[in-house]
């Protein structure tokens, strides 16, 4: 696909999450004035970062991963020699559910066509999930639920699957946030992104 035609997919996914009122997190973010976090980065990137949804900093600048955990996500793609402009940063909800809880299943339903899209147009090679709600939803979108684990169990492996483009490598994480109150998981992740190196 052209450069110039994922630009404009990218743009009409974004329109159609900013007027998305199909959950109620549509409600809060007016209510809140905050911004739907749609996704950053590199539109041809070779790997796609999927979080679970919008902090309270992201909700509030509409940039996926600047807060705290952001920080710690920075830090361990440097640790892989990769440059944040270099890939694409998402999640699965745009909007942020109140007080940081857990995605809700109908929330997912509603929210995961973006993110289908998003990748149908990236066409990454390497998609990496960031935490459980990650893991689950897409290793069971590409197959994979037999794989499905505990993420301290399978954090760092390396799943090939199917998309409509292509091969594509699966790579569940644990979330950033872990090692924000964890300092010492730091470690665990930075091991686990060494493996990015060879897909740059
Ligand atoms: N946590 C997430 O899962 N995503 C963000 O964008 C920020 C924090």
């Amino acid at each position: 696909m052209k450069k110039e035609e994922i630009e404009k997919q990218l743009k009409k996914i974004k329109e159609e999450v900013i007027n998305c009122k199909k959950c109620n997190l549509y409600e809060k973010r007016v209510k809140n004035t905050f911004y739907p976090v749609v996704g950053e980065g590199n539109h041809q990137a070779g790997i796609i970062f999927i979080g679970e949804a919008p902090g309270l900093q992201e909700a509030k600048t509409g940039r996926p991963f600047c807060g705290a955990s952001g920080k710690i996500l920075d830090q361990l793609l440097e640790s892989a020699g990769i440059e944040r402009k270099d890939v694409y940063i998402t999640n699965i909800l745009k909007d942020r559910p109140p007080d940081n809880r857990d995605p809700e299943e109908q929330e997912i339903k509603a929210c995961f066509p973006y993110l289908e899209k998003q990748i149908e147009a990236i066409k990454p090679k390497v998609i990496c999930l960031l935490g459980r709600h990650s893991m689950q939803t897409l290793m069971e979108k590409y197959g994979l639920e037999a794989e499905i684990q505990g993420i301290s169990k399978i954090h760092g492996k390396v799943f090939e699957a199917k998309a409509s483009f292509g091969k594509i490598k699966i790579i569940p994480l644990f979330h950033p946030a872990v090692a924000v109150y964890n300092p010492n998981m730091k470690d665990e992740l930075k091991k686990d992104f060494q493996i990015l190196k060879e897909f740059k």
